[in-house]
């Protein structure tokens, strides 16, 4: 039998079930993996002190009778989602003594399950970034070459499945921090349709964009997962069942790459992809070229988007009422003193850009603009829906770029061409592995993403786990 951390949560709950081993046993194993890695990984912000308690706990509801899949599974949980009673910093300075008090949707419903948290994973400050070289905190390393970016910004989170120190992990995603880390990681990341999930209790980036998602070492782990936390929830009025969205479309067993935006892959990542098509062929698929025109203005709708709703979003981190506060000469000077010192530089960055896109002078031409090019994109991916059931993509240009190798943000930024999509459409999006390239006598993992219409995402995530040969 493989090593109990190494195992996918599928095949720890049946064990479980079976009782040939208990959460005490998985959670332990996890456990000293963490003992073992994450001083060079840094995946971990915390690990929780009383992980074995709530291990034995899921073991005494298992001996009760209960038999939830999720029952004693230990998880990563990324800084920015809510447990009652536990930090979540969003790896910022601004919130580093913050104690959530109450627990998100999602974390709410992972408990009725009986899922055991192990700790808080690292991520980019505010979730702000592709790396988590932004978190106040430094950097995680990818566990496949350490001196390689995992990602982000759900960057712990993949680090630690990828590693073996968690069974799963929460991540969340605005513009691909649940896809592109894992497919760095080389594992799964799965971005449901907007609104499939909750965001309450999830520290707020762009409200439009965001959604919560599973790191997972399968599709089908990704699938309990996310069939624990989904659907509507009072707190949250932009959740829904899913069912209304639920398209009744015809399987059409045809697949649609945009090929007019490859055009910056390497040559042997492109080669990869090409065999992830022929893969696809072999399944049964038809994979077509498929023409998005506006798909090229994509990372371009994002960065206003995002920019903008990120400096909304944190406006509320104002020294008064959450977090870090400095006093200044007055009320102003409290408010600058204190955003000034608990925001690191990317943060302040993307609040400045906010506010100009959003200024008098500005919203028409970019705010304004951007949110009609924005309808004009979901438009253009309906109308292809009519003929594919599915887009396909690279998930990143690359593998794992080095750390501090893309300082400059615009290089940064490029890294999301292909993921921010599927957040502007609110449309569901999977990223599973796809092979490996070679760089500097070390296989990089690399992703592949598929994009499905709204409410698609149980046939999305069946088209994933047939690539993977799960089902
Ligand atoms: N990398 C993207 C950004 O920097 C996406 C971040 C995210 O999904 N939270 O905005």
């Amino acid at each position: 039998m493989k090593p109990l951390n190494e195992l996918t949560i599928t095949e720890a709950a049946a064990l479980l079930s079976k009782g040939e081993v208990s959460s005490v046993d998985v959670t332990k194993a996890c456990r000293e993996a963490i003992e073992a890695h994450d001083g060079d990984v840094r995946a971990y912000l915390e690990v929780f002190a009383d992980t074995e308690t709530q291990a034995k706990e899921a073991d005494a509801r298992r001996a009760a009778g209960e038999a939830e899949a999720l029952l004693g599974i230990p998880l990563a949980v990324k800084d920015n989602i809510l447990i009652k009673g536990r930090r979540a910093s969003a790896a910022s300075k601004m919130l580093e003594n913050y104690v959530a008090t109450y627990d998100a949707t999602v974390t709410e419903r992972l408990k009725a399950k009986g899922a055991v948290f192990l700790g808080r994973a690292n991520m980019d400050e505010f979730a702000m970034g592709g790396s988590t070289e932004n978190s106040a905190y430094g950097p995680t390393h990818n566990p496949h070459d350490l001196s390689r970016v995992p990602g982000g910004s759900s960057g712990g989170s993949a680090a630690a499945v990828a590693a073996h120190m968690a069974l799963g992990a929460l991540g969340t995603d605005t513009g691909g921090s649940v896809r592109e880390p894992a497919a760095f990681c080389g594992v799964v990341g799965f971005k449901p349709t907007y609104g499939a999930v909750s965001r309450y209790g999830l520290i707020a980036m762009g409200s439009s964009l965001d959604q919560w998602g599973p790191i997972t070492k399968s599709v089908g782990d990704a699938k309990l997962l996310f069939d624990a936390v989904r659907g509507n929830d009072p707190k949250d009025s932009t959740s829904n069942s899913g069912d209304e969205r639920i398209s009744k479309r015809t399987v059409k067993k045809r697949i649609g790459v945009p090929m007019s935006i490859m055009g910056g892959l390497e040559s042997d990542v492109l080669d990869a992809f090409e065999e992830s098509k022929a893969k696809l062929a072999s399944l049964g698929y038809e994979v077509v070229e498929v023409d998005l025109p506006l798909l090229k203005k994509a990372l371009s709708i994002y960065y206003i988007v995002m920019f903008a709703e990120s400096s909304t979003n944190l406006s509320r981190f104002d020294g008064v009422r959450y977090g870090l506060s400095t006093q200044g000469a007055n009320l102003v000077g409290d408010y600058a003193e204190s955003r000034g010192a608990g925001f690191g530089p990317e943060v302040r960055r993307r609040i400045l850009l906010g506010t100009y896109v959003l200024s008098a002078g500005y919203y028409d031409a970019y705010y304004g603009r951007a949110v009609a090019a924005r309808k004009q994109l979901v438009s253009d991916f309906n109308r292809a829906f009519e003929d594919i059931d599915a887009v396909l993509t690279p998930t990143t240009p690359g593998p794992a770029p080095k750390i501090g190798e893309k300082a400059d943000p615009l290089s940064m930024y490029l890294m999301d061409v292909f993921t921010v999509t599927p957040n502007l459409l609110g449309m569901p999006s999977l990223s599973v592995p796809s092979g490996t390239v070679a760089r500097e006598g070390k296989n990089l993992p690399l992703g592949i993403q598929f994009i499905m219409p709204h409410g698609a995402d149980d046939a999305l995530l069946d088209l994933g786990s047939r690539f993977l040969g799960e089902a």
